[in-house]
C-alpha cells in the first residue's frame, strides 16, 4: 500500500505574513507540496483568479458547501466565509503527496479535531510591535480597528500551544527553510514510518 501524505497546516495570528510565507515556499523552484487552494466569499482581489488564488463563491454557493459536508473546516473571518475543500485534501493524500493549508487559527483548530496526525505549524511574528506595524502597513485601519485586531491577535497567540511547531517570521526566507526542515524531519519521524519498515521485516 502507498504511504500516505502529510497534511501540513501553517496558521498564525493576522498579519503575521502567513500568505507571504506560503508564496514564498510555492515559488521556490524545489516545492514539494500540493497547495490546496482555498473556497471563500471574499471578492477577488486585482490580479487574483478563480481557481488558482482562490474558489470564489457567492454566500450561497458556500453555505451549499458546507450542508453538503464538502469542506475539511471553514471559519468566517472579517465577514465573510474561507474553507478548505475536502475532497481534495483526501484525494491528494492518499496518492501520496502532501498537503499545504495556510488558514487561520480557527479553521486550524477544527482541522486538529478530524485530522490530529498532521503537521501543524505556527507562525509567529518576531514581536507584538512589528506584529502592529505590519496591520498598521496595511494602510485604511482607524485606530480603533488596529486595537481590536491587536487584541484578536494576543488571544490568537496563546493558541499556540495547540501547534507542533512554532516558527519566527523574523524574515521570510528563513522562515522558508525552517518550514521545509521541519516538514524533512517530519517525514523521518519514527512513528509515522516505523509501519514501513516494519513490513520490510516481515516480508523477508
Ligand atoms: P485573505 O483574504 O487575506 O486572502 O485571507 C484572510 C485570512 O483567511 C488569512 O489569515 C488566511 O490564512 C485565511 N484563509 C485562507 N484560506 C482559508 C481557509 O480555507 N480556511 C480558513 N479557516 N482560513 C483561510
Amino acid at each position: 500500500m502507498k504511504e500516505k501524505g502529510l497534511l501540513i497546516v501553517l496558521s498564525g495570528p493576522s498579519g503575521v505574513g502567513k500568505g507571504t510565507v506560503r508564496k514564498a515556499i510555492f515559488s521556490r523552484p524545489d516545492a514539494r507540496y500540493e497547495y490546496s487552494i482555498s473556497a471563500t466569499t471574499r471578492a477577488p482581489r486585482a490580479g487574483e483568479k478563480d481557481g488558482i488564488d482562490y474558489f470564489f463563491k457567492s454566500r450561497e454557493e458556500f453555505e451549499q458547501l458546507i450542508s453538503q459536508d464538502k469542506l475539511l473546516e471553514y471559519a468566517e473571518y472579517v465577514g465573510n466565509y474561507y474553507g478548505t475543500p475536502l475532497d481534495y485534501v483526501k484525494q491528494t493524500l492518499e496518492s501520496g503527496k502532501d498537503v499545504f493549508l495556510e488558514i487561520e487559527v480557527q479553521g486550524a483548530r477544527q482541522v486538529r479535531e478530524k485530522i490530529p496526525e498532521g503537521l501543524f505549524i505556527f507562525l509567529m511574528p518576531p514581536s507584538l510591535g512589528e506584529l502592529e506595524s505590519r496591520i498598521k502597513g496595511r494602510g485604511t485601519e482607524t485606530v480603533e480597528l488596529i486595537l481590536n485586531r491587536m487584541e484578536a491577535a494576543r488571544k490568537e497567540i496563546e493558541l499556540m500551544n495547540l501547534y507542533d511547531y512554532i516558527v519566527e517570521n523574523d524574515n521570510v526566507d528563513n522562515a522558508v527553510d525552517r518550514i521545509n526542515a521541519i516538514v524533512l524531519a517530519e517525514h523521518c519521524r519514527s512513528e509515522r514510518i516505523a509501519s514501513k519498515y516494519i513490513k520490510m521485516l516481515e516480508a523477508e
